[in-house]
């Protein structure tokens, strides 16, 4: 059904132990391990539609600040909750396609609500890190998170669909920069060509 990547499980088993050495991914089972930055204390706080809508977008902005473009953040967080509550009675759909039709939400973040919302684990979310890795191990060759989201849908075997997401934007946090990699540090150097890699340290 998929066409193999060679040394997938190689460099799956090198990566989880090397995240071991991470920080908290971005996105934890655990309570304990969740971030304690502004928007994840509004998060914990606003957790319904409800409450959500009751907030100017002002006061949005400033209870999330310092989060990046914060201001549309804050539009589109109102938006979405307001389209909750009058479509889907305060729900957030369980449906990809349904999910791209809220405001703002591209393929990116409906297969993150998809996988670790709604635990269904049919996508691989992919972001500008899970991008970039995988074209650098030259498993996909594509020019957007959107393609390469596709593609690797296609080869990469289900049982790492799951663990890919958090173990590559932490690998890409912490060795594999988007500017300039730490290839020195890497434990998947001996299987990566480097494709598109200009500078590395
Ligand atoms: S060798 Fe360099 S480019 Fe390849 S995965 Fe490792 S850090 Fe990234």
């Amino acid at each position: 059904m998929t066409a193999s990547i060679p040394h997938i499980d190689a460099v799956f088993r090198l990566l989880k132990k090397q995240m071991v050495e991470y920080e908290s991914p971005i996105v934890s089972q655990k309570k304990q391990d969740i971030p304690d930055t502004p928007f994840v204390t509004f998060l914990i706080k606003y957790n319904t539609p409800e409450k959500v809508v009751k907030l100017s977008e002002q006061k949005i902005a400033s209870l999330i600040y310092p989060v990046g473009f914060y201001k549309t953040k804050a539009k589109r967080i109102k938006e979405i909750s307001q389209t909750l509550l009058d479509k889907y009675q305060g729900k957030v759909p369980d449906q990809f396609e349904e999910l791209l039709t809220l405001k703002g939400v591209g393929k990116k973040t409906a297969s993150i609500v998809m996988v670790y919302g709604h635990k269904i684990y049919d996508f691989i979310p992919v972001d500008v890190h899970v991008h970039v890795i995988a074209n650098r191990l030259g498993w996909v060759k594509s020019k957007n998170p959107d393609e390469t989201m596709e593609k690797l849908m296609k080869i990469v075997p289900k049982r790492y669909w799951y663990d890919l997401n958090n173990l590559f934007v932490s690998f890409g946090q912490n060795i594999c920069k988007t500017i300039s990699p730490w290839c020195s540090k890497c434990p998947t150097e001996s299987y990566c060509p480097k494709i598109g890699v200009l500078r590395y340290r």
